[in-house]
């Protein structure tokens, strides 16, 4: 009986190491698999450091990009705009020397041939609107600057894009010389000048004539064609500093600063002569054309712009009286 019992012992016995070995080699593997998963995670957690280290970067670029930005299109005008980038530039870009370069400049392609230098182009919707050189630039902040000079690009051309609204706003469309209100808004400028400085200040009013004879011969279009090619001659013949604007219909007007009346009569000698020596095709026409023109200077005429309008009204009222195609200043009569 008893080997039975030690034999059924010793079975047993077996049996129980088996099981031991079974669940030691499960948890083995458990154990095994367990490390396998926390490598994965491991890696995982790493793989996410990374990421979100490159996006706090990107994040931290666009938000100095748009800090930039908003900085350099604060202002509407090219150059502050400009010196505002500089200052940006430095503040992230190892540079020597940054200058921005108008499109019409000869030397871009010789600049370009110079390794120092880095230039880069400034495009508009349609046209190049300028450079920028930067002289030693490092390879390593290229790209860097050309993501800031793009910026500046765009800056630019909303700045131009904004000098193109002033500029329709302030000059009349069938013309192109200013219009009446700007005009003006620049005679009481130049007018508080002349005062404080103690200068002469002219003005000229130039009216065509008999415009509507021509008007009804050539019809309007032929009449507006003329209007452009007298406001042509005018600009043709006035000083960089004079401004002239349309007065109204066919009636032009010119601030000479800085001018006397006599010379404010040569200028508009020069005016009066061109016209009548021009001759206008218009479409199957040739047309010939004559002004007359008014003239009168702060301080001798008047101590307002309303008054020295009103004289220069009177002289040309006068010079159609005496038969056009004449100049009368103001207060001389020996003509
Ligand atoms: P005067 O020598 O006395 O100045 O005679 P005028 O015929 O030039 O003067 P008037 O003031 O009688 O006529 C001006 C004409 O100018 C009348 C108007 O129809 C015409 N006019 C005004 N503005 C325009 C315009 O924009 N285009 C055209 N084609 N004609 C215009
Ligand atoms: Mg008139
Ligand atoms: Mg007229």
């Amino acid at each position: 009986m008893a080997p039975v019992l030690i034999g059924y012992f010793l079975l047993f016995l077996f049996c129980v190491n088996k099981i031991v070995e079974c669940l030691y080699k499960e948890s083995e593997q458990y154990v095994v698999d367990l490390n396998t998963k926390k490598e994965g995670l491991l890696k995982k957690k790493h793989h996410l450091i990374e990421q979100k280290r490159i996006v706090e970067n990107e994040s931290k670029e666009i938000f100095t990009l748009f800090e930039i930005t908003k900085d350099i299109t604060k202002s509407f005008n090219e150059k502050d705009a400009f010196e505002i980038f500089k200052v940006k530039l430095a503040e992230h870009v190892k540079f020597d020397k940054c200058e921005l370069l108008d499109p019409l400049v000869e030397n871009i392609k010789e600049l370009r041939k110079v390794k120092e230098y880095f230039v880069f182009t400034l495009q508009g919707k349609k046209r190049k609107i300028g450079y920028i050189s930067v002289l030693g630039l490092p390879e390593l902040d290229k790209e860097k600057f050309m993501i800031m000079a793009h910026q500046f690009a765009l800056a630019l051309r909303r700045v131009k894009l904004h000098q193109e609204v002033e500029q329709t706003a302030i000059t009349d469309g069938l013309t192109e010389m200013y219009t009446r209100g700007y005009t003006f808004s620049r005679f009481e400028e130049e007018f508080s000048r002349a005062k404080s400085k103690k200068i002469s200040l002219s003005f000229l009013m130039v009216d065509v004539d008999h415009f509507k004879i021509l008007n009804d011969q050539y019809g309007h279009l032929t009449g507006d064609k003329i209007l452009r090619k007298i406001a042509k001659i005018i600009k043709e013949n006035i000083r960089e500093i004079d401004i002239g604007g349309r007065y109204g219909g066919e009636e032009f007007c010119v601030i000479l600063p800085d001018t006397d009346n006599k010379g404010a009569r040569y200028a508009a000698e020069r005016i009066r002569k061109a016209a009548e020596e021009t001759q206008i095709r218009a479409y199957d026409a040739v047309v010939n054309i004559t002004v007359s023109i008014g003239v009168a200077t702060y301080p001798k005429n008047g101590s307002s712009v309303t008054e020295i309008v009103d004289k220069a009204d009177w002289a040309l009222y006068r010079a159609k009286k005496r038969g056009r195609n004449k100049i009368c200043v103001f207060g001389v009569y020996d003509e």
